[in-house]
This record gives structure tokens, sequence and C-alpha cells, in this order.
């Protein structure tokens, strides 16, 4: 039974599509139920939409909000620090204080550059490890997110399991017409999460590869933890055979804590990229390394560059985030609630004679159906039931509950433990009458 409506969204879909291509300013927008939505406030855990329809948000605007909608301290930051300008064509302090901040946090973070999203980051840093290493190739994993640019673009998802070819030479599939073609030639794709077959690969190949460029947790389909002894055996090689191993952190920057998966896991990457969680919904990220591969940035060796970089808002709210995070310190809560939210969406499945398999890494859930007791890469999660998400989903959405599509739930520092029963409530509801 629908209990929200959505006529008035669905109008200014009507409306946006006749000047915005597709309605929508990024594509992944489109993908909300039933169709892309037009939001008017969001206030802590909840977010609110034209209709008046009042949601949990789980989605956390695809995850940047880590401390949930428009916290008070970060709006306040943003407008104390704007008054004072907006972007010098020059450098402020408060980029100073930031960068010693991130310094002080993150495990890799010597030296460092402010960009503005996740992409450009990526970018900036397979061009360090190319210059470094002076090799051509990146070797990178399927199913991993890095971007929508050209060389990432390729390979990032696969029409069908039975496509994908074999596990030692995958098939590079375009995600996006207007690829250029030389741009697969730059990278080698493999599983992830299959040591074996990377060492092989890594000790045939190594004079080719500059970088090899992983999510420490596999968050952009499914949420698959890296396999105990993966990422440790990626730092061994990497240093083995003189190639830089980049953490995209773009998910896991200040969401598994302060300085990342890297300190969470204990592996300390060469480079790594922060974003999303990093700003609270304001545009920026940062590519950080170690001294000895951001010195070509240093030495303008490789060329970064970015008319509105580090611009006085995108500071302030980055700032303003981590010191809530610090004083407040909710990853505790958040783990534990990820832990419960995980625990509760089971049972809830287990009840109602569902397939769901709940898995995930501290306060990043994934729901997904499967017949598997274990999702563990990208050609797993095509054992995934894409319609039966689609109505859980959707169940979820026309109760009030706000989850990404492809079946991702984030916990922020907003979230109380009563709404994550009531959560669970909601989905136990769903899960009962999908059956
Ligand atoms: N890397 C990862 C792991 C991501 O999840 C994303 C975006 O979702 C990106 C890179 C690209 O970041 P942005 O969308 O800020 O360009």
């Amino acid at each position: 039974m629908d209990k929200y409506s959505y006529e008035k969204s669905s109008a200014w879909l009507q409306r946006a599509e006749k000047v915005l291509a597709g309605g929508v300013s990024s594509e992944f927008r489109k993908y909300n139920h039933p169709h892309a939505i037009f939001y008017t406030k969001g206030k802590g855990s909840h977010v609110y939409d034209v209709d008046g329809n009042d949601y949990l948000d789980f989605t956390l605007s695809q995850g940047p909000l880590i401390l949930g909608h428009s916290h008070p301290k970060v709006l306040q930051a943003i407008n104390e620090y704007s008054e004072q300008g907006q972007l010098f064509a020059g450098q402020h302090i408060k980029e100073v204080e930031l960068a010693e901040k991130l310094n002080s946090l993150i495990p890799s973070a010597e030296l460092m550059r402010f960009c503005l999203d996740g992409s450009t980051a990526v970018h900036t840093a397979l061009r360090v490890a190319r210059a470094k290493t002076k090799r051509k190739k990146f070797l990178r994993f399927e199913g991993h997110y890095h971007g929508w640019l050209d060389n990432v673009a390729w390979g990032y998802a696969a029409p069908a399991a039975d496509a994908l070819g074999s596990r030692e030479h995958p098939v590079v599939f375009p995600w996006s017409e207007g690829l250029p073609e030389n741009a697969k030639e730059e990278f080698i794709l493999l599983p992830w999460n299959d040591l074996e077959l990377l060492r092989k690969v890594v000790t045939e190949h190594f004079n080719d590869i500059a970088a090899i460029i992983t999510e420490p947790v596999m968050c952009n389909n499914g949420c698959i933890p890296p396999k105990e002894g993966f990422l440790q055996g990626l730092r061994e090689i990497c240093s083995q055979f003189g190639i830089a191993l980049i953490f995209d952190e773009v998910i896991t920057g200040f969401r598994l804590g302060l300085g990342g998966a890297q300190q969470y896991f204990g592996i300390i990457p060469d480079l790594a990229i922060f974003a999303k969680a990093m700003g609270s919904g304001y545009p920026i990220s940062a590519i950080v390394g170690k001294k000895e591969w951001m010195q070509l940035i240093e030495k303008a060796k490789v060329i970064h560059a970015g008319t509105m970089n580090s611009g006085n808002a995108t500071v302030a709210a980055s700032l303003a985030t981590i010191e809530v995070l610090e004083k407040e310190d909710p990853y505790e809560r958040m783990f534990c609630y990820g832990e419960k939210l995980k625990k509760g969406l089971q049972q809830a499945a287990v009840e109602a004679g569902q397939n769901l398999l709940v898995q995930g890494v501290g306060p990043i859930v994934h729901s997904g159906f499967t017949q598997l007791s274990q999702v563990n890469d990208y050609r797993d999660t095509f054992s995934y039931d894409k319609v039966k998400l689609g109505q859980l989903i959707a169940g979820l959405h026309n109760r009030g509950v706000r989850v990404i599509g492809r079946g991702l739930w984030y916990i922020s520092a907003a979230h109380t433990e009563k709404e994550i029963d009531v959560a669970i409530n909601t989905a136990t509801e769903v899960l009962q009458e999908m059956k």
C-alpha cells in the first residue's frame, strides 16, 4: 500500500526535463523512487520533498552528510567565513589549518592539495603515480567506482555476469558512449579480493604498472569488506614492485573514523583521496599522500590546478565538520547502530522467509536479495535480485525511509537508536508484505 504520493515532484520533473538534460544534474539522481524527487528541506536525519513527504534519510546525499542535514555548526562556520570573502585566487589562513588538521589525522597525509570532488582528485593521484614511476598503466578492480571521467568510466560496469570474461582477462565495457578508445588501454582490470591472481598479474606486468587503486571497502557494488590479509597483501605487492598504492577513500574517509579506512585497517597507502563526508555536502576533496609521491606536485613536475579549489565556504565547511566529529566522537555510536541495523534487517528477512543478505562495515550497510551467504567481489553481485530490491526500496520509500537505490544505507551522527528501530520495523513490514 502506497502511503506517499509524488504528484508535485512528478510535475516538477516534467518541467525540469524541458531544460535540464534528463531533469537532473547528476545521472544517479534519476534513480530515486519512483523517479527523480524534488526536495525542499533537510534537517538532521530527515529530508522533506515538495509533496510534503518526510523521510528518515539513509542516503546522506550519497554519503557526504556525515553529520546529517543542515548541521548548525557547519552552516554557522560557512556563513561567518564567507562574510570575509569567497575566493581570492590566492591563499587563505583556514586552508592551512585544514591541511594541518588532515595531516594530524590521516596517516598517509604528509602533503596534500585540495580539489572540488572525488573524480578530479582521483585523476590527480593517477597522474602523480605515472609521473613518479614513469610507467603508463594503473591497475584497478571490477565494480569499484572512481568517478565518471574517461579512463575510469571504462570498466566500471558490465551488462551481465556471462559477459565478464575470464577472471584473469576481464572484458572491459564502456559505461558511457563517447569515451575515447585509448582510455581503456590505461589500466588493467581484475576481480577484487583475489590476492593470488593479483600477485600473478603484477609479477608479469609490473614494468607497466604505476599504481593500484582500490576502494578499501568496496561500497559501490554491495558493501564488501576486504578479505583478511588482502589490503596487507596489496601493500606488500606495491612496495615490492615500486607501485603507488592509492586508496580511494571518497566513501570511507571520515566515515570509518577520522583517519579513514587506512587508520581503521592499519594499512597506509602512498596516496589517498578524501571527499564526500570531508565537507558535509560542500564541494571539497583532497588528494593526500606521502611526501616522496606528493613532492612531484610540490615541485610542479605534476600539474594540479583549479580556479575554484579551496574556497572559503568549502574549507570552513570541512573544518567545522571535522571539529564536530572530533568533539562529539560519534564513531562508536554509528558503528553500533550499523551493527544493530544489520542484525535487525537480517532477522526481519529470516522471519519473512526472504533471502536478504545484509553485509557492511561500521556505518555502511548493504542489503540485497541473493542465495549466496557472502558476497566477495563484483562477480558475486550479479546474483542480487534487482526486482526484489526495487520492491524493498519502493516499500521503504513509500513509508518514509529513504535508502540508496542499490540497497545501501549510510548512518550519520544525527541518527538515533530509535530511528534505527523505526527503519528495522518499517523494513519488517515491507519484507512481510513481499511474501
Ligand atoms: N570514488 C568513489 C569511491 C566514489 O564513491 C565516488 C563517488 O561516488 C567518486 C570516487 C567520485 O567522486 P565525485 O562524485 O565527488 O566526483
